[in-house]
């Protein structure tokens, strides 16, 4: 592809671009790519093979496509990695969970009935931060007002009376490093997932005392979840979760409605009472002996979602998820992929910035023992290895569902009718080629192209919404 000459400009690859395939071939063959920044280059062969008697009806060199290749989109949920495929992984965690609060997309309308709640899942505290809160008037609090502040070991005055601005580095920082217990933190951040499984069993069984006390069989009642794992500035981890209760039939994977005596206070008060009473210690560890106490931090938050409006609607709830499903540790300042024993020095100091002894703390306790090796390979996060967000499979479609809608919108596109799609099974035969676009003259041509293509199926969109609340109004 790319010959031994002399560096060359932008323009010179645009017009190469137009020489060597054209532009419109080259460009309907990126489509699926289109706006991803670091799209997967792919080499090799593609079988059309009959599902039914698995005979080879085509077979395709990628030999015989422009550029001989294959573009495939990154598909990566971070922002900061690809804004283009975050955007597309942040609108389908939008609709699958408000799907699961309105229903559609397989949902049945009935949810809409079903106690929902928002619920907000805190660390507890490993030293004072700088932080910013609102009074309920809407003006912001003095960071940390003392008026008889004690002095720590290390001379520093543990109050500030700073107002800080919603973007103040400061926020998160601890006001005196030497007494933050970075150990406890990342040890916390490791724990999370266990807690919150912990919390979820306690949960559930709760549901079950509760339901019996009310002559209700408790295998006819279900709690299901989504949740996302965000980092706090502090670069603790914190979890959002939306709970829905649901009518179960033992047998049925059917989503119906709940009796009307579990309602939505009696969910809340369960909940509450399972992140007040969770609680477990770690393994020992030479550096704590009795092992770390893995528990929740006072800061729980308990809302219900209300269908349409108030100040935490079902547009909000799935908002929030979704917004939270694109990032990890970027709020903390830090980003990096997985360390290594030689790269982990150019991040970790324990005499270091905040980030730089979570770091260490991560790298330092992780090298005792097997159960600790998670530090090591999570140091990178903090400490956490869990995923950034799960569901319930019962909770409405799946990210896989919304990825066929997608690839089957392309097939069309491309001529492929969907009938013939579902008897015949496309078996590729692909190496990895690299990463991204050859020149950033291809990159912005197949990212502009992405951009008018989102742009023509808004259009059709609420051209389509036109034409039924015409058809409505007729
Ligand atoms: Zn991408
Ligand atoms: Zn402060
Ligand atoms: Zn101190």
């Amino acid at each position: 592809m790319t010959t031994a000459s002399p560096p060359r400009g932008f323009a010179a690859d645009v017009i190469d671009r137009a020489n060597t395939t054209g532009w419109q071939p080259w460009l309907t063959h990126v489509a699926g790519a289109g706006g991803c920044s670091a799209p997967v280059r792919l080499r090799g062969d593609l079988h059309t093979v009959d599902a039914a008697t698995g005979v080879v009806l085509a077979e395709r060199s990628t030999d015989s496509m422009p550029d001989g290749l294959i573009y495939k989109a990154c598909g990566t949920r971070r922002a900061a990695l690809c804004p283009n495929c975050a955007k597309t992984y942040q609108h389908d965690a939008f609709h699958l969970v408000r799907s699961g609060l309105t229903g559609g997309k397989s949902v049945p309308e009935t949810v809409t009935s079903h106690p929902a709640l928002f619920v907000t899942l805190t660390a507890p505290a490993f030293g004072p931060v700088h932080s910013r809160s609102l009074t309920t008037s809407g003006h912001v609090r003095p960071c940390r007002a003392r008026r008889d502040a004690t002095v720590c070991a290390h001379g520093v005055t543990l109050a500030c009376h700073t107002r800080h601005r919603e973007d103040a580095p400061d926020i998160g920082q601890p006001l005196c490093l030497d007494c933050y217990d970075h150990d406890a933190q990342v040890v916390w951040n490791l724990a999370s997932g266990e807690l919150w499984r912990r919390t979820r069993i306690h949960a559930d069984r709760a549901l079950s005392r509760a339901a019996k006390a009310r002559g209700i069989a408790p295998a006819s009642v279900r709690l299901r979840y989504v949740k996302v794992a965000e980092f706090q500035r502090r670069g603790a981890i914190h979890f959002h979760a939306l709970v829905r209760l649901d009518g179960h039939t033992p047998g049925s994977d059917a989503i119906v409605p709940p009796p009307a005596e579990l309602d939505t206070e009696v969910i809340a008060s369960i909940l509450a009472a399972a992140a007040a009473s969770t609680s477990f210690r770690t393994d020992p560890h030479d550096e704590s002996p009795d092992g770390w106490l893995i528990r929740w931090g006072a800061q729980v938050d308990i809302r219900a979602v209300q269908l349409g409006d108030g100040d935490m609607t079902e547009g909000h709830a799935a908002g929030y998820l979704a917004k939270y499903a694109t990032k990890a540790t970027e709020d903390t300042g830090h980003l990096s992929g997985r360390l290594t024993e030689t790269t982990v020095h150019a991040y970790a100091d324990p005499d270091g910035d905040h980030i730089a002894r979570l770091i260490a703390a991560c790298w330092g306790l992780g090298g005792e023992g097997p159960e600790w090796i998670g530090l090591r390979r999570w140091a990178h996060m903090l400490g956490f290895g869990g995923h950034f967000m799960t569901k319930a499979r019962a909770w409405s479609t799946t990210f896989g569902q919304l990825r066929d809608a997608r690839a089957q919108w392309i097939r069309r596109q491309h001529g492929v009718d969907s009938e013939a799609a579902d008897t015949i099974l496309l078996v590729n035969h692909l190496r990895y080629d690299g990463t991204g676009w050859h020149t950033e003259a291809d990159a912005l041509l197949a990212t502009s192209a992405a951009a008018r293509a989102r742009e023509q199926r808004q259009l059709a969109r609420e051209a389509q919404h036109e034409l039924n609340t015409i058809d409505r109004l007729d």
